[in-house]
């Protein structure tokens, strides 16, 4: 919650906001408090738990950029703000809305069967406007190995660098998380039982499903077309990335943007205010630049790997993965200057890719809900993700085991429960954690079942049971 979005409130609205957030002092969060409950406080901007303020009379709560993976706390108690918000709302007779350029696939689809009411801006905010999307068909573009920048991508930096612009290079990947894909075809190896990606785990040495946690050696020939040899693990993180670009452009002011690249969200901050400014040439980003962030001499976003989320591991890749795509091609051009955003893929025919250089949203979400609703996926169907956690690895997945067969309560309700498999992080704090995975039909009573099924068995002492209904991650 930044001091900018509070002083452009205060202007819009001519009175500065009540803030509530972990930043603000015990002392006047008590009065905040107060003031909510006896009505005194009429406009509040704040954070997830905002919504556990006493209000009185409330009216109105606008949740922006609802789309946001972090409106979901993972942590403690676990519950999503956005549907929290809309629950909160409802019980106070309160209007509630939705914000967001990219929505969440919930949202759309409940605005689609009428639940919600849909109501669109025609126009973009300010001076911003879309950039020309292009894709670069990684597979006809000659790299040498251990190189991700392409020759074509190259080339429009180079013309940036000449006209004293700025260029975006976007990877979203701190560290190494590889995928591993036929040179021969473009193919990705898949999960034999769940539409997801295998990943390499290199401690193991085998691929392995973070859906489902099935595994496999790694294959000698590709699956899909069977060449032998041309399966290759690609994996740049943006530091990786840094290095090409310094190589690439000696000359050049190179600025690398990751979070965990800065000690403080104010060294981060002024870093950002000094690119704005023309302090850096080209700026290596992750998903961090995606937000909000003006930079006016920026007219280049290359995507190093926009198949990065495609076949993630979770059911919401290609959601995210266009939503992402789109704000980050945002970041290009002005009005006065016009933006490009060139993205890299192995796969352009991919529908999600042909969905974001067209720019044809309502027909992405109306592919992915019928996918979804195909699948018996969310919205459409209910997941809740059971994750246990002990210091101790037998007894985590003797008690996973223990679980899967005492699973009548479940299947009395029509569930099915997938599991238990070491979770694709599968030490955490060490800690040793454990998965198993419930999907249910919509109207199923699912959180009744659990607690049947669960009241079962008691933990051992050490154990630590997490349920997360309607989950966001899967690690
Ligand atoms: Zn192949
Ligand atoms: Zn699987």
């Amino acid at each position: 919650l930044t001091a900018e979005f509070i002083a452009r409130v205060e202007a819009r609205f001519g009175a500065r906001p009540a803030e509530w957030h972990s930043g603000v002092t015990m002392t006047e969060r008590r009065r905040l408090w107060r003031m909510a409950a006896e009505g005194g406080a009429e406009l509040v901007v704040g954070a997830r738990s905002a919504l556990f303020l006493p209000f009185r009379d409330l009216v109105l709560i606008v949740v922006d950029e609802e789309h946001d993976a972090s409106y979901k706390q993972e942590d403690g108690v676990i519950y999503h703000a956005r549907d929290m918000a809309v629950l909160r709302a409802s019980l106070a007779g309160a209007a509630v809305v939705l914000a967001s350029a990219t929505p969440s696939l919930e949202t759309w689809v409940n605005a689609q069967t009428g639940k919600y009411a849909r109501l669109d801006l025609s126009t973009r905010y300010g001076a911003a406007v879309m950039p020309a999307i292009s894709a670069i068909d990684m597979r006809a573009e000659k790299l040498p190995a251990a190189h991700w920048i392409s020759p074509m991508l190259a080339q429009a930096v180079d013309r940036r660098l000449e006209a004293g612009e700025q260029a975006l290079l976007f990877l979203n990947r701190r560290g190494y998380a590889p995928v591993t894909l036929c040179r021969a075809c473009g193919a990705q190896i898949g999960c034999d039982h769940c539409d997801a990606r295998m990943v390499e785990h290199r401690f193991l040495k085998r691929l392995m499903c973070h859906q489902c946690g099935a595994t496999k050696p790694i294959p000698a020939a590709c699956p899909s077309c069977g060449a032998e040899g041309r399966l290759a693990p690609v994996g740049p993180g943006v530091e990786r990335l840094a290095e090409e670009a310094a190589a690439l452009w000696p000359e050049a002011r190179i600025a690398l943007l990751s979070s965990d690249r800065f000690a403080s969200a104010r060294a981060l901050k002024e870093q950002i205010a000094a690119i704005a400014q023309g302090a850096a040439d080209i700026i290596i980003g992750t998903q961090l630049v995606a937000k909000g962030h003006n930079f006016p001499l920026l007219t280049l976003v290359g995507v190093i790997d926009a198949d990065l989320g495609l076949q993630g591991s979770d059911l919401r890749a290609a959601e995210r993965t266009f939503q992402l795509m789109r704000q980050v091609a945002g970041r290009a051009g002005r009005a006065e200057r016009p933006g490009e955003a060139l993205l890299q893929t192995f796969q352009p025919e991919h529908p999600v890719i042909r969905a974001i250089l067209s720019g044809e949203e309502e027909r992405f979400w109306q592919a992915e809900a019928e996918e979804r609703r195909a699948a018996g996926a969310p919205p459409f169907g209910r997941l809740a993700g059971i994750i246990l956690s002990s210091t101790d690895p037998a007894q985590v997945s003797d008690f996973g085991r223990e679980l899967a067969v005492m699973d009548a309560p479940l299947r009395a309700i029509g569930a099915r429960l997938y599991g238990p498999a070491p979770a694709p992080i599968a030490r955490i704090r060490g800690r040793h954690r454990v998965r198993l995975l419930i999907k249910a039909d919509k109207a199923a009573p699912l959180q009744a079942a659990i607690s049947r099924w669960l009241g079962q068995l008691r933990p051992p002492s050490g154990l630590r049971v997490t349920v997360d209904i309607d989950p966001q991650s899967f690690y």
